[in-house]
């Protein structure tokens, strides 16, 4: 080293300043490549400071970004919005039983598409059909990687350059830019819109009939009711009628639950045996909703169709990887058994806890939560309403409970003090997020199950930093 004391406030040369143990031990974790690029553009930011170069602020400043660089950019969060399927956050969770489906695959060959009985070629739909079949009561079963790609791919392959009438009340728009009309014109059809946004009878559908109808489509409104003075064609009759003029009849279902969720006190939400039972020839729904499964869209109907539909050119530019067949075929293996569902999918489990169960874990958590945030706010245990999400059953809420943090002032609207919070939060190792509401943070526990979860969340709260 240099001794003279001009020289001291310079860096040495990298290649001695990447000899020091320090330098040494993080290429050990990082690889010589990714040190040298930190330590440059660390060499770099010392340059246009005028600071003299201080060594240890160096390697605390080259440690810090290839940290940030190794942290992963899709990673897990705590969702406390009550939300229980929220796109934003994944949607479902999946089952300890999807998950080690998935790693199987993932960790060597499988007969994806090999049939083991007769030694040859196989469908990769084969692993779910039986299932999808045996829960729906239909002919046929095929899956793609959303909903979405489902509903574009039946109109395709079903009524292209064709027209498909649709109830006025149904012209949908999901989030994130699933919009019935767009679709419709994507996959080369021609919206025929019929009846009124809020009454839409039989015989609407019937005057709307042609020698260019290729297929009716029923949209479940997912997101949003119709109420008041309303008036739809009934399913089973529209069956009837689209199958006297032999016109395919759809339904795209969007959450499709396999089970009457009234069993576990839920809101009814329409199921695809339901739709096979009155009549519609094809059924489309989500598997990471109310399924609780992976994202994938599930098609299922008359045998002659799904044919059809496994022939079309899109089929093949929208079909599931192996990881999504095996965590799928999981999932729908757990319907075998009704009874003890609530307790192994996830997703049913998290929107069947009970408010007073919430209550209980809000009231076991206060202390904690009060203490991470000393005397900058004041924490209390709330009732709160969670929504099951992702459009399914829109109008409906749980019953549920949680945690706000106000302001500890008092004052309900100070400023910029929930934002605050939120982002304090969402700093943490594992980003908490909450629902920012009546200027306040609220943390719905809903989704923060099991004894295990709850203690990552707790110790992690001792890296809380509210700002002053
Ligand atoms: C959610 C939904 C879709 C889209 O399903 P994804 O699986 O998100 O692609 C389509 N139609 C309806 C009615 C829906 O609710």
């Amino acid at each position: 080293m240099n001794n003279s004391p001009v020289a001291a406030h310079r860096p040495p040369a990298m290649d001695r300043l990447l000899e020091n143990a320090a330098m040494r031990a993080l290429q050990a974790t990082h690889g010589r490549q990714s040190v040298l690029g930190a330590a440059r553009a660390a060499l770099e930011t010392w340059r246009t400071s005028g600071l003299p170069f201080d060594l240890t602020a160096f390697e605390a400043a080259v440690d810090s970004s290839l940290q940030a660089q190794a942290q992963a950019a899709l990673r897990p969060v705590f969702n406390l919005t009550g939300t229980v399927l929220h796109t934003n956050l994944g949607r479902a969770v999946m089952a300890p039983e999807a998950i080690e489906a998935v790693m199987s695959v993932m960790q060597g060959f499988s007969n994806l598409e090999f049939d083991l009985g007769r030694g040859a070629r196989g469908d990769r739909d084969d692993h779910i059909e039986g299932l999808l079949r045996e829960y729906t009561g239909a002919e046929a079963a095929t899956a793609v990687n959303n909903n979405a790609a489902a509903v574009m791919l039946v109109l395709s392959a079903l009524a292209e350059k064709k027209e498909v009438p649709v109830s006025r009340g149904e012209l949908v728009e999901i989030g994130g830019a699933f919009r019935i009309p767009d679709i419709m014109r994507r996959a080369g059809c021609k919206l025929v819109e019929v009846g009124t946004t809020n009454r839409t009878h039989l015989h609407d559908f019937e005057e709307a009939f042609g020698p260019k109808t290729g297929m009716v489509m029923k949209v479940h409104t997912s997101n949003y009711q119709v109420q008041g003075f309303t008036a739809a064609a009934p399913p089973a009759e529209l069956a009837a009628l689209c199958h006297r003029h032999g016109i395919p009849f759809s339904e795209d279902l969007g959450a499709g639950t396999l089970v009457n969720l009234s069993r576990w006190g839920l809101p009814h939400e329409p199921t695809p045996a339901e739709s096979v039972a009155n009549g519609v020839d094809v059924v489309t729904f989500s598997g990471d909703k109310l399924l609780g499964g992976p994202q994938a869209g599930l098609i299922v109907g008359r045998k002659d169709l799904i044919a059809r539909i496994k022939k079309c050119p899109l089929k093949r530019s929208l079909r599931l990887d192996k990881m999504t067949i095996a965590a799928l075929e999981a999932t729908l293996r757990l319907y075998r058994d009704p009874d003890r569902l609530a307790q192994r999918l996830p997703a049913l489990r998290l929107l069947t806890r009970s408010q007073a169960e919430l209550t209980e874990q809000a009231q076991r958590l206060l202390p904690a939560v009060q203490a991470a945030f000393g005397d900058r706010a004041l924490v209390r245990a709330v009732e709160c309403r969670s929504q099951i999400g992702s459009g399914s059953l829109p109008v409906d809420r749980l019953d549920s409970a949680g945690l706000a943090v106000a302001s500890a002032s008092g004052a309900k609207r100070s400023g910029a003090f929930p934002e605050k919070v939120a982002r304090a939060l969402r700093e943490l190792p594992i980003p908490v997020i909450g629902r920012i509401e009546d200027g306040e943070v609220r943390l719905d526990l809903r989704c923060l199950d099991g004894a295990e979860m709850e203690q990552r969340f707790l110790q992690q709260l001792v890296r809380l930093k509210m700002p002053r």
